[in-house]
């Protein structure tokens, strides 16, 4: 391997260099993940269980096979090749903007096609769903990028795919809607009258914002109603999910022995705990193998703080009440966040494997404001010359305090954090942050 000189700024590896297989954590941990509950009779589920709304492989990577390395399907890898490996990019003038002798490094998954992580784990799961002959597949999205990713995961496998979309994002974020429609997708506003969830709620309260959790319901209900025809996806928060993200992990490892550095600290937004999960677990995979030892930060929006400030109990999944109960860090299946920007952190539950390395002590959580979290992507954007995801906006803002708190402790530490998509679709935030019409 050659050296990267001293002013490299992107650490690239070539196509052939993705990783053929998803690193499943569980092998290492020293005590396991709690088992997701049936609601009724609050047994840990069954393959027989999750039939309704999963293909039979999904179901097996999220009940675990007990083996630390899953394949990668080669009709999954073709489609990866489209925009992975994702660059490591080191943030010179962000450094140098902030006088800091910190090394600032970001893992950029803007690349992607839809402009974010999320089509690492929709091409796997359409893929599956295609090799066990569904047609359709049904699934919510708070920002969109969730609902985006998979309606072209749909298209690459030849699958319909409905997208039942929350309506302040449905609202706010009307060119998402767009670029599902443009993939293929059908797109309903959430909550919608066409299921009993959606009535429920609209009976409530006409005007309502929505949340993910009952677009959830939802997209649940299309499914298990559709008679087998269609089953459901999910962008966050589950085994499997967390699974195929850890692509964008072993990826940024092997980018770091290109730099000839290593992070002392890595850092991600969450909502679900997808991206963040994907970029941390494999460093503490290692850790937990006797490698390196990192700090793992996860940074949450104040106004939804379920890691924070939620409880480490058995919830569901979604606000209706249908989905398999998770133990997880919950603000409560009822608890309606703020409308704030950042769509894709709006969600009261935390993915189980997330919160159990947080009470196994692997890893931080710190939770920042909206407008805290904007003025560091103005900053970033200013730079870097990448406007972030409002979600991303949240690494940004922590990785930004490390880095000042190193020009504070003269140390020289090195940052890592995931910049899980661009804000290109996601301007009319910026435009109401310049405004001052922000708040939280
Ligand atoms: C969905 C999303 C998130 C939050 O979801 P996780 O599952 O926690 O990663 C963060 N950033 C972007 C760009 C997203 O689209």
């Amino acid at each position: 391997m050659t050296t990267a000189p001293s002013s490299t700024v992107k650490y690239l590896l070539t196509e052939d260099q993705t990783p053929t297989t998803w690193y499943d954590v569980s092998a290492d941990l020293p005590s396991p993940v709690p088992p997701l509950l049936h609601p009724g009779t609050k047994e840990p589920v069954t393959a027989a269980d999750l039939e309704p709304l999963f293909p039979a492989e999904v179901i097996a990577q999220e009940l675990g096979t007990g083996a630390r390395e899953v394949d990668i399907p080669g009709a999954v890898l073709n489609v990866y090749r489209q925009w992975r490996p994702s660059p490591l990019v080191r943030a010179r003038r962000l450094e140098r903007e902030l006088d800091t002798p910190a090394r600032i490094y970001f893992k950029y998954e803007g690349v992607s096609p839809t402009g974010s992580h999320k089509i690492n784990t929709a091409v796997p799961q359409a893929y599956y769903n295609h090799r066990a002959g569904v047609r359709r597949l049904v699934t919510e999205t708070g920002a969109g990028q969730w609902g985006s990713s998979l309606a072209l995961a749909c298209s690459y496998f030849g699958l319909d795919c409905e997208v039942w979309m929350v309506r302040v994002s449905h609202d706010q974020k009307p060119y998402r809607r767009a670029l599902m429609e443009t993939f293929g997708a059908t797109v309903h506003a959430s909550p919608s009258p066409l299921t009993a969830a959606g009535r429920a709620a609209l009976a409530e309260d006409p005007e309502a914002t929505g949340s993910l959790g009952l677009a959830i319901s939802e997209a649940v209900e299309a499914a298990a109603t559709s008679g087998g025809t269609a089953k459901y996806a999910l962008g966050s928060v589950l085994h499997h999910v967390l699974l195929h993200q850890t692509v964008i992990g072993q990826e940024a490892i092997r980018q770091f022995e290109l730099a000839e550095d290593a992070p002392d600290v890595v850092i991600g937004a969450v909502g679900g705990g997808s991206n963040f999960g994907g970029l941390a677990i494999p460093f503490l995979g290692r850790q937990l193998t006797g490698g390196p030892a990192v700090r793992a930060v996860a940074v949450e929006p104040a106004s939804c703080p379920s890691l924070t400030a939620g409880r480490y109990d058995y919830d569901f999944g979604d606000s209706a009440g249908l989905t398999p109960l998770a133990r997880m860090h919950t603000l409560g299946h009822a608890f309606t966040p703020p409308a704030i920007h950042a769509g894709g952190l709006r969600y009261h539950g935390m993915s189980p494997l997330i919160s159990h390395l947080h009470e196994l002590g692997l890893m931080e959580a710190r939770a920042v404001e909206q407008t805290a979290c904007f003025e560091a992507g103005v900053r970033f954007a200013r730079t870097e010359g990448i406007v972030p995801a409002p979600e991303s906006t949240h690494a940004v803002k922590a990785a930004i305090d490390e880095a000042l708190a190193c020009r504070e402790a003269g140390e020289a530490r090195t940052i890592l954090f995931g910049l899980s998509g661009h804000g290109h679709f996601d301007m009319q935030a910026y435009t109401d942050f310049r405004a001052g019409r922000l708040t939280g």
